[in-house]
């Protein structure tokens, strides 16, 4: 398989190109909304490292 199939991360339901990549309108609200609320649950300063180990850093090259 060639095609990389993406899930909805919220439902798990295969992901709508208009929704990328989330399945629905919803869904990507129901995400945005937890990682506001995660971001808001965190102090500022205090990281634990690399969460991810795909960060998106800005590469100063
Ligand atoms: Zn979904």
């Amino acid at each position: 398989m060639a095609s990389v199939k993406s899930t909805c991360p919220v439902c798990g339901k295969p992901a709508e190109p208009a929704f990328k990549p989330f399945c629905s309108q919803r869904c990507r609200q129901v995400d945005l909304y937890r990682w506001l609320s995660g971001t808001y649950r965190i102090p500022g300063a205090e990281r634990p490292g690399a969460e991810e180990g795909k960060n998106q850093s800005e590469s100063e090259d």
